[in-house]
């Protein structure tokens, strides 16, 4: 009790400063800060919110809120403090037990006297108008997205994940629109022409959580073992619906039915449904009752490879696990975001495996982690899996490939630590412990630890509370941890090197289980036999893991100056694919080659091997037999052809002239051909896009086209008009749309021209976090700086960091992960360049 109120002192005392009209000095700072969180924690339970909003049919009329807010308070010795962050004009009215309340408006609080309320009940009654930054409206369909502080972006409420309480939602909705939210469905009623969706109450849930969709929406049900679903969609093609559905809904059922048997404790939340959306921001979002997820996702291509029919499949998992881990147990603090991740990603690696008994798990496991993880890990810019998290206006930077990659690899060697039996009664304990609350890392650590003899908490003091990836080096047949390697520490986990002599070499492969979490340094004469060997009759390659982890050896070798050189790994890599039938061999090589062909090699080396990477890959994708190889072959040729003849080809399958035996291409692909088509043709791009603009039946599809088109126009003043235009907020609404804008705006081969984007879109940056959706900063910037290799675009971010010292430390490391690959190939080029090339041909 003592500590709390000293922290709200010190909250109360920095703001007074700036707040100093307020008449009681009781302004909170703008977000939830800790502190506020920890004293509305200590005195507020058993909230109930009921919620209605009047929504219009025009996508920038007014949506009108009434809102009662019930709640137990405990003590009357400080202010109340509500979350509503919108301006000033949004708040109407505040109402107590019926009367008319006076209330402060600042930093985007609520702020009521205690003099209007007691100790005990309190009910609040709340006239406004809903914010409409985390609604998504549409023409014709919005939906809420909320995570993870943006509920009080839309109505006043307590908006921090450890006040669960119960949402009951009225909706009004124009004639015809779809309505869906947590609860279900008490009553649809018609009233002055609108329809009126009233829900029921939900259960104790985190505001985060809290969320709902209105609009044309298609609609189908079934039942699965008892279970009724309603799948809410936009796609138009029925045939791909028709396709997809029955799976997408099986999917479903099979997840929940696992994760009953694993945790013991039946699924938590009742009603069950989920909506597709066209471009939802990330691949789902656990809404209890009513998970949201990206359309193009679930409703795959006829020729969807392995890779994202298992992707779909996870993500199905990863959404459905967070309804125990996440939904039913909720973090503290957004501080252990991660936890609620890393179980959904465990889990999901467990329901998908049995449903794909064609596929190498621990290859795909490695494959779908590891680069990932390390991408982050190798930066200047990495961070702990557990990071510290002052106010949650901040809680989005947290999310990351630490979160999503990394955390899945620890908690797998956590697992083979204590053994699978231990680990599932401590997390049904846990689950158990916990239901309809929340808890911290630390209470599971504890679970664990009654469990086992072991050392559990300094494990994790390596690899949860601190950052970084060790490296090993072999020395005299062992692998041993390198000298410099994350400031000595001592990583803790099993490892394994193969050696194998041969002729008058001995050579060696380390992590060839692919487990090992680091940078495993080879010899170049280990690496090149490696290659010349790959695909031949030598009982090592029969492993899929075995080249799995070797060629991620190599890349994080390649990265770090230790060889082979760019152009070298390129011809390698070409020679491999033709040799590999793996499908998720194949995407990581394909994955490797892109981005070593225009991150590490420059326009001469890339013009000295274009012929010969377009016929590789043309035949490649003629000859496989596997329709998931051929679609991942076909989209790496329409990124890397360029030649004449590329363009040629191209165009003839966008035309349909030209038929590849087995090739299916979807309105995607014809849209995206389009795209190529005009960004490396000689001038007729904008008859082909408006060509394909036309032919675009899916109306989502259509306006995304537009949006996208100006940023691939041959005409420099529209892309730059184009650029500028982004920096208004309005602009930014379709996330998915900006993105697929930026990778063309700074395509390798317009980089030049978009080096003047590079500052202002830094300079923006605060803004974008501030504005935009948890994972855009992100992206923002790696779509920005992907294209780049220049020793220009290093610089412009690196004078950037150097003019803001005091830059907030989040975004400060997204940059820096943001810029590793460019700022390693800058370095690079400096190494390779004068070797491979006279001094006429390295000029770039
Ligand atoms: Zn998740």
């Amino acid at each position: 009790m003592n500590s709390i109120r000293s922290l709200l002192l010190m909250a109360t005392m920095v703001v007074a400063f700036f707040a100093c009209t307020q008449p009681s000095g009781s302004a909170p700072e703008k977000g939830v800060s800790f502190a506020l969180n920890q004293y509305r924690k200590q005195n507020i339970d058993s909230i109930r919110y009921a919620i209605e909003l009047d929504i219009p049919a025009g996508k920038t009329d007014k949506i009108l809120g009434k809102e009662t807010i019930s709640f137990h308070l405990h003590s009357l010795d400080s202010a109340l403090v509500l979350d509503f962050n919108v301006d000033a004009a949004h708040l109407k009215e505040v109402r107590v037990a019926g009367g008319k309340a006076d209330y402060q408006f600042v930093n985007e609080h609520i702020v009521i006297e205690p003099k209007h309320l007691v100790t005990g009940r309190n009910e609040l009654e709340i006239d406004f108008v809903a914010g409409d930054l985390s609604l998504n409206r549409s023409e014709d369909y919005l939906y809420t997205l909320f995570v993870p502080d943006r509920a009080s972006t839309c109505f006043p409420l307590f908006d921090q994940p450890n006040l669960k309480a119960s949402y009951q939602l009225t909706l009004k909705t124009p004639e015809g629109w779809e309505a869906v939210s947590n609860g279900g469905l008490e009553a649809k009623t018609m009233e002055n022409g609108k329809a009126v969706y009233r829900f029921g109450a939900t259960k104790p849930v985190s505001s985060y959580l809290f969320a709902f969709a209105a609009g044309k929406f298609f609609k189908a049900t079934q039942v699965l073992d008892g279970r009724e679903m309603t799948m809410y969609y936009r796609e138009t093609d029925t045939a791909k619906v028709a396709r997809n559905r029955d799976e997408v809904f099986q999917l479903h059922a099979r997840s929940l039915a696992w994760l009953e048997d694993y945790t013991g404790i039946g699924y938590p939340f009742g009603k069950f449904d989920f909506v597709l959306l066209p471009s939802f921001q990330y691949g789902g979002m656990e809404h209890p009752g009513s998970i949201f997820y990206n359309e193009p996702a679930l409703f795959l291509d006829e020729n969807a490879s392995v890779n994202r029919r298992m992707a779909r499949a996870s993500v199905i998992a990863h959404e459905s696990a967070h309804m125990w881990f996440g939904d039913l147990v909720t973090m503290e603090w957004f501080n252990d975001v991660w936890l609620k991740e890393v179980f959904a990603n465990f889990m999901a690696a467990k329901i998908v495996h049995p449903g794909f008994p064609e596929v190498n798990h621990d290859l795909r496991f490695l494959l779908a982690h590891y680069p990932n993880a390390y991408e982050v890990d190798r930066t200047a810019g990495t961070n702990p899996i557990l990071q510290q998290l002052g106010n949650l206006k901040n809680a989005g930077t947290l999310y990351g490939a630490i979160i999503y990659m990394k955390a899945p690899i620890v908690m797998r060697q956590l697992e083979r630590k204590i053994g699978g039996t231990i680990m599932r009664e401590s997390l049904q304990e846990y689950l158990r412990s916990y239901s309809f609350k929340n808890a911290r890392w630390d209470d599971l650590i504890g679970i664990i630890d009654k469990r086992t003899p072991q050392d559990i908490a300094s494990w994790s003091n390596v690899w949860v509370k601190t950052p970084g990836m060790p490296s090993y080096d072999v020395q005299a047949g062992k692998l041993v941890q390198a000298a410099d390697s994350v400031k000595g520490r001592a990583w803790e986990q099993p490892l394994v090197l193969k050696s194998i002599q041969e002729g008058n070499s001995s050579l060696a492969f380390p992590n060839n289980d692919g487990t090992g979490y680091g940078y495993f340094k080879m010899d170049s004469a280990s690496k090149k036999w490696f290659f010349e060997n790959y695909g031949s009759k030598n009982t090592l390659f029969a492993d899929p893991v075995f080249r799995g982890a070797m060629l991620v050896n190599i890349w994080e070798g390649l990265l770090r100056g230790d060889g082979p050189a760019p152009a070298k790994l390129a011809g390698y890599t070409l020679n491999a694919l033709a040799k590999e039938q793996n499908p998720l061999l194949v995407d990581y090589l394909l994955a490797n080659l892109q981005s070593a062909w225009w991150v590490f090699l420059n326009a001469e080396q890339r013009a000295e091997m274009q012929m010969q990477l377009e016929n590789t890959l043309w035949q490649l994708l003629n000859g496989t037999q596997d329709k998931g190889i051929q679609t991942s072959y076909f989209r790496a040729f329409k990124a890397l052809a360029s030649t004449g003849d590329g363009w040629q080809k191209m165009h003839g399958l966008w035309t349909g002239k030209l038929v590849v035996k087995g090739l299916v291409l979807s309105e995607e692909d014809k849209i995206s051909l389009a795209y190529e088509l005009a960004l490396k043709g000689n001038g007729d791009g904008k008859t082909i896009l408006s060509q394909q603009l036309h032919a675009t039946q899916n109306p989502d599809r259509k306006a995304r086209m537009q949006f996208v088109i100006p940023a691939l126009s041959p005409d420099e003043a529209e892309r730059d008009r184009f650029f500028e235009s982004l920096k208004k907020e309005s602009n930014r609404e379709k996330e998915a749309w900006v993105l697929d804008a930026l990778a063309y705006l700074h395509h390798p081969l317009r980089a030049k021209s978009a080096l003047k984007y590079l500052r202002p879109s830094l300079d923006m940056l605060q803004e974008i976090q501030l504005t935009g959706d948890i994972f855009f900063p992100t992206r923002w910037l790696h779509n920005t700086f992907a294209g780049h290799a220049s020793p220009e675009a290093a610089r412009i971010a690196q004078a950037f960091l150097n003019e803001h010292s005091n830059y907030p430390y989040f975004l400060k490391n997204k940059i820096l992960q943001a810029t590793d690959l460019l700022d390693r190939s800058v370095k690079l080029s400096a190494t390779y360049g004068r070797q491979e090339h006279s001094p006429a041909l390295s000029q770039r």
